[in-house]
């Protein structure tokens, strides 16, 4: 697997998030010489996916957008609707099951333009991890791990979904 470096950045202030217009559109260089190119708008609006419709928005955006755009298209485009952005709080419930935990988007499932779920869910996967190898019992009860777990989400919540 190639390694790779992700830089986010926040700035200035957005159009109104109404599903009007293309809130993101990113390529990415992806395995087998081919680019992957990603719409996503507000709503239900679904966004610009036909060739024609993707290869008009690049002529606006920088010539890397054009360059990936410039192929013959493999296969049919995919959709995706994302309801809301979603979080479960279960380290204070009384009773819980022994031996059972939530991790991941089970916890918590954030906006998919903040790109944060994966994030969360190695993040979660690593907090439980470490408790097994101090020698939790798995069949007990998941109180600590909750706890460690819903304040290490809290920080990415307010970061991608808690505005
Ligand atoms: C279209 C799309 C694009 C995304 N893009 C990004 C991105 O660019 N960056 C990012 O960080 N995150 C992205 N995400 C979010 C990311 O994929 C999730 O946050 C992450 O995969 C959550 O991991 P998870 O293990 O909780 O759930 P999942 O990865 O969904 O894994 C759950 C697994 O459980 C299986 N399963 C479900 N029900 C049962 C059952 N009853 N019995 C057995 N198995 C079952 C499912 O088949 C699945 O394999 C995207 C999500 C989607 C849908």
């Amino acid at each position: 697997m190639a390694e790779v470096t992700r830089t986010r950045r926040v700035l200035g202030t957005s159009p109104p998030l109404d599903g009007s217009g293309p809130a993101a559109v990113a390529v990415y260089a992806i395995e087998g010489g081919l680019w992957q190119v990603v719409a996503i708008a507000y709503g239900r609006s679904r966004a610009e996916t036909t060739v024609k419709d993707i290869r008009g928005l690049a002529t606006k955006l920088p010539a890397v957008f054009g360059e990936a755009t410039s192929g013959e298209p493999v296969g049919e485009p995919a959709s995706f609707f994302f309801h809301d952005s979603l979080r479960r709080l279960s380290a204070d419930l009384e009773r819980f099951p022994l031996g059972l935990i939530a991790v991941g988007d089970a916890v918590a499932s954030f906006n998919p333009l903040h790109g944060l779920g994966m994030a969360s869910a190695v993040k979660q996967a690593s907090i439980l991890a470490d408790l097994l190898a101090g020698g939790v019992d798995p069949a007990g009860p998941a109180r600590e791990f909750m706890r460690l777990n819903e304040a290490a989400v809290a920080a990415m919540w307010k970061e991608g979904a808690g505005r």
